[in-house]
């Protein structure tokens, strides 16, 4: 039985709350992991061309017993695949990956503002497969006001979600306003503080969200993991999340958050936390060159 309440999007379909993230899940993981993920209530499974694994999260699929009307899959266009016709293509790769008739989502994965014409055939492209019915909504991912104010002016399509680096050490509420303002939902990336540390001015300082001691207390206070206070914190703020994870018994706690709530004064605790500093790569200067040149210095070493 699906346990996710579901979120309306600007064009009327309803996307899952809450799903599971699979990037840097080992593909030889994944296919159980869905599997898990769906048996313990999950309807929204959120993968990418770029994770090498979308394969594995069509045999999940295939194997869950549960039709795919029922799921809401996501899967993003890399950037090395920008440009109209070359988003056509790879959307058909992922497809025959993923094993499904039709997508749910289909999200450009960075802005990449060095190459924007491409950025821009892309979501032309991505909105020729929504008006052919092969995608049920379309979107982006780390775009900023200006990415998102550009794209919509060029193309007159809204994207149906966002999906930015949030958790509470970096919260992006002007964002946040941004998307309420344009009509756009927010999903999380990293919602349980990721799988890298945050970076603070203070190497002494406590980092990882999960440990902070707000986080520890009322996950003390409230009985419920750290996680799940802060999954809870982001479904109270109307966020959707997407946290990543291969072990089942967190699979299952992860989206057992709907029968507790936090308070106003729990909530404004968690709030506070924001550092203004994000994990990630700053989508302004994240690009092709940028992953070369970063690919270059790693081999180098
Ligand atoms: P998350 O915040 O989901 O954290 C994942 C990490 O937390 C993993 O190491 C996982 O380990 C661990 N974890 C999961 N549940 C718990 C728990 N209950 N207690 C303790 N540890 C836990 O970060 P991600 O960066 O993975 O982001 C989530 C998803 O967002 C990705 O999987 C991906 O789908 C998407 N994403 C999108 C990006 C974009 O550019 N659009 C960029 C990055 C991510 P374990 O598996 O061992 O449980």
């Amino acid at each position: 039985m699906s346990k996710s309440p579901l979120i309306k999007l600007n064009n009327g379909v309803n996307m899952p709350a809450l799903g599971l993230g699979v990037y840097l899940s080992p593909p030889d993981q994944t296919a159980n992991a869905v599997r898990s993920a769906i048996e313990h209530g999950y309807r929204l499974i959120d993968t990418a061309a770029a994770y090498g694994n979308e394969q594995q999260v069509g045999d999940g699929i295939a194997g869950s017993g549960i039709k795919g009307d029922e799921l809401f899959v996501t899967t993003k266009l890399w950037i090395a695949d920008y440009g109209y016709d070359e988003t056509l293509r790879a959307f058909d790769v992922s497809m025959g990956k993923l094993k499904l008739d039709y997508l749910d989502l289909y999200l450009l994965h960075w802005p990449a503002p060095s190459t924007w014409n491409l950025t821009v055939q892309s979501y032309k492209a991505a909105k020729k497969l929504l008006d052919e019915g092969r995608v049920r909504a379309i979107g982006v991912c780390n775009f900023n006001a200006n990415h998102l104010r550009d794209l919509i002016r060029e193309i007159g399509v809204v994207p149906a979600v966002n999906q930015i680096e949030l958790h509470p050490l970096f919260n992006q509420a002007e964002l946040r306003a941004t998307h309420a303002e344009l009509g756009i939902v927010t999903q999380a990336w990293s919602p349980i503080g990721g799988v890298f540390t945050n970076h603070p001015h203070d190497p002494g300082a406590v980092t990882r969200v999960l440990e902070l001691p707000v986080v520890k207390r009322l996950s003390e206070k409230t009985g419920r993991t750290p996680a799940q206070v802060i999954l809870r914190w982001h479904f109270q703020n109307g966020v959707a999340a997407i946290p990543k994870s291969v072990n089942p018994e967190r699979i299952a706690s992860n989206i057992d958050i709907f029968d507790f709530e936090l308070t106003a004064d729990e909530m404004a605790a968690i709030n506070a936390l924001n550092t203004g500093q994000r994990n990630g790569p700053d989508p302004d200067i994240f690009d092709m060159a940028f992953l070369n040149a970063r690919q270059e210095r790693a081999t180098k070493k």
